[in-house]
């Protein structure tokens, strides 16, 4: 695997690719590695002849500084990882790379995506996604993009942004990977403690119970139940929702028909944890 730090060196190596005709498959991802990412990287390695992967802890995606400084780095395990992995390119940039004095950034007009459930209840995260997602974008000009479906809304907005900018690139979507018991897959899990990590599976347990709960009619009841739930279980709940996956409106009532998206976002302690579950 080759590492660049620079947009400069990346981009050559890059160009060079496109000019021998050979596809680019991109992940990227904000590093602490973990079987959800290198799935992402096995899908790209699947469909293209050279996959990238960024790891870049983007400073304006964190509405909480907190957790921006507690953000868990690990990049000598993520190089290894990645090694094993076959990835190809590592692109590991320093913020002034990304945000290159007089960097001035756009605003994307993402509409209802960023005054619901995650745009709700983290102002200007979007923003920031789309910043990196927009530069990163611009400077690794890939065939396909794989993102995971664990973020399914950022998956909406990203989806968005290529619209926005139209950029010729395909999105390719991978499914959740999960722990033995359920538990998400996430970088942040790493900060849990052992009770709390014991704790967080209720999460996956609260969406498997929704999923049984559904039935055509009222669902309100449903997410109360889902909320009232993680609360008595010592969560500080965001959100417990049931929306329409196709485009995120929230739902209290359900024709047995529209596609759904169920929709958690709740902290234990300082630790956000989220998760979805898509039915088909
Ligand atoms: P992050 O490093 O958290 O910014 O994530 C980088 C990419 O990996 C994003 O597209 C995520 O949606 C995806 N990802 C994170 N966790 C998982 C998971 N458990 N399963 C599949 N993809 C994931």
């Amino acid at each position: 695997m080759i590492i660049f730090k620079t947009v400069n060196q990346l981009q050559a190596f890059v160009e060079k690719q496109r000019k021998a005709g050979r596809t680019t498959g991109f992940v990227p991802t904000m590093g602490a590695l973990h079987m959800g990412h290198i799935s992402l990287i096995d899908a790209s390695k699947k469909g293209n002849d050279i996959t990238v992967c960024s790891i870049f802890v983007n400073p304006t995606q964190f509405n909480n500084a907190t957790d921006f400084e507690k953000y868990p780095v690990t990049t000598e395990s993520d190089i290894d990882k990645l090694e094993a992995a076959g990835c190809d390119i590592l692109f590991l940039p320093a913020p002034g790379e990304i945000y290159p004095a007089g960097y001035k950034a756009d605003f994307y007009e993402l509409g209802y995506l960023e005054t619901v459930l995650e745009g709700a209840y983290r102002p200007g995260h979007y923003q920031g996604v789309c910043q990196v997602v927009d530069r990163l974008l611009d400077i690794v000009k890939p065939g396909t993009l794989y993102l995971g479906q664990k973020d399914y809304q950022q998956c909406m907005v990203i989806k968005k942004l290529v619209e926005l900018k139209r950029y010729r690139v395909n999105i390719h979507i991978e499914k959740t990977v999960r722990e033995q018991d359920g538990l998400a897959m996430s970088s942040r899990n790493t900060r849990l403690n052992e009770a709390e990590r014991k704790q967080a599976v209720k999460i996956f347990e609260t969406l498997s119970f929704m999923k049984k709960e559904l039935k055509t009619g009222d669902i309100k009841n449903i997410k109360q139940k889902a909320y009232d739930f993680l609360s008595s279980n010592g969560f500080k709940v965001d959100y417990a929702e049931i929306a329409n996956a196709s485009n995120l409106k929230l739902l209290d009532n359900w024709d047995g028909k529209i596609p759904l998206v169920l929709l958690i976002a709740a902290y234990l302690n300082e630790v956000r944890l989220i998760d979805n579950f898509v039915l088909e």
